[in-house]
């Protein structure tokens, strides 16, 4: 039995899976706020009634955002900032006595989708996770990719290739600089997109087309629009296309995954996958482009099903 846990800012999740990867059970808890003590605590309790459950013992797994740093040990890079700085694995191998694995969420997801998912027997897989936040993580012949920093598939925050005039310098990113690709992909850097740049479209659309710019829409509600259509959400859509498009082609050109899968809320926007594989040769170095663009299986599951799978 496998045991796999995604450990979020706000809830703790726990999935045993057997070895054909079927679900034998799930629970989850609210994250203990601000106290890693109760963190790890919760972690175990999670472990010992799963197992107390099951009258099972599994492998252990862990997922959560950021990275171990293997200069130190030590967790780095997590937006649940008591976890940065903590000897999570040490601590937790002591605690449940036995050997525990993490991961960086991204790498799970990307994990996941590799080992039974939407991208189940390929080669080379680059997961990517278009959410509140982007990410990604690199599986190669059914292992995740690592390097000396532990950062392998990081992505979001380098700047947005090819960019155009009026993309420079870019928005400002929570990481100092400015112009990074999740200020542009990510679901929040989308509707922000849109405020600003719908009011731009008014002046070149002709009067009946216009819309009600200005007004505050989440992405959601911009896609929706856009498929109802409204041109200036339906022109910050096709924006959205073309800049992931570029984002992709920039993977492709380094990595030549064989597939990209997409996770996260952005994910579910179905003609993305259609879109942009018609225009990503634009950018991609190649007479001819064979990277298949398709949406995750799990969705939300593949962090913790990921885990459990490390
Ligand atoms: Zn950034």
């Amino acid at each position: 039995m496998r045991l796999g846990i995604d450990l979020g800012g706000t809830k703790i999740e726990i999935i045993a899976l057997d070895d054909a990867g079927h679900e034998l059970l799930r629970h989850r808890v609210p994250t203990p706020k601000g106290d890693y003590h109760e963190t790890l605590q919760a972690i175990a309790q999670l472990v010992h009634d799963a197992e107390a459950e099951l009258g099972l013992q599994g492998s252990l797994g862990i997922g959560t955002p950021g990275a171990l740093s293997r200069a130190t040990g030590r967790l780095k890079n997590s937006n649940s900032v008591v976890l940065n700085g903590q000897s999570i694995l040490q601590d937790l191998e002591s605690l449940l006595q036995r050997k525990v694995k993490i991961s960086n969420d991204a790498n799970c997801f990307a994990l996941s989708e590799a080992t039974d998912g939407a991208a189940a027997g390929a080669k080379v897989v680059f997961g990517a996770i278009l959410g509140t936040g982007v990410g990604a993580g690199i599986v190669v012949n059914g292992h995740i990719l690592t390097g000396p920093n532990g950062i392998a598939g990081e992505w979001g925050h380098n700047p947005l290739p090819w960019p155009q005039a009026h993309e420079l310098p870019g928005p400002q990113c929570y990481c100092g600089k400015q112009g990074c690709i999740e200020t542009f992909l990510s679901g929040p850097g989308m509707a922000k997109l849109h405020q600003v740049e719908s009011k731009i479209s008014v002046h070149v659309e002709p009067v009946e087309t216009r819309t009600t710019s200005g007004s505050v829409l989440s992405a959601e509600q911009v896609v929706q629009r856009a498929e109802q259509g409204d041109a200036a959400c339906e022109r910050s859509l096709q924006l959205y296309e073309n800049r992931l498009a570029r984002s992709l082609a920039h993977v492709i050109n380094i990595l030549d995954p064989d597939i990209i899968v997409l996770g996260g809320g952005m994910s579910n926007i179905e003609r993305l996958y259609v879109n942009v594989p018609k225009i990503w040769d634009n950018w991609v170095f190649s007479d001819r482009v064979d990277t298949r663009l398709v949406k995750h299986r799990f969705g939300d599951s593949s962090g913790v099903r990921g885990a459990a799978w490390l």
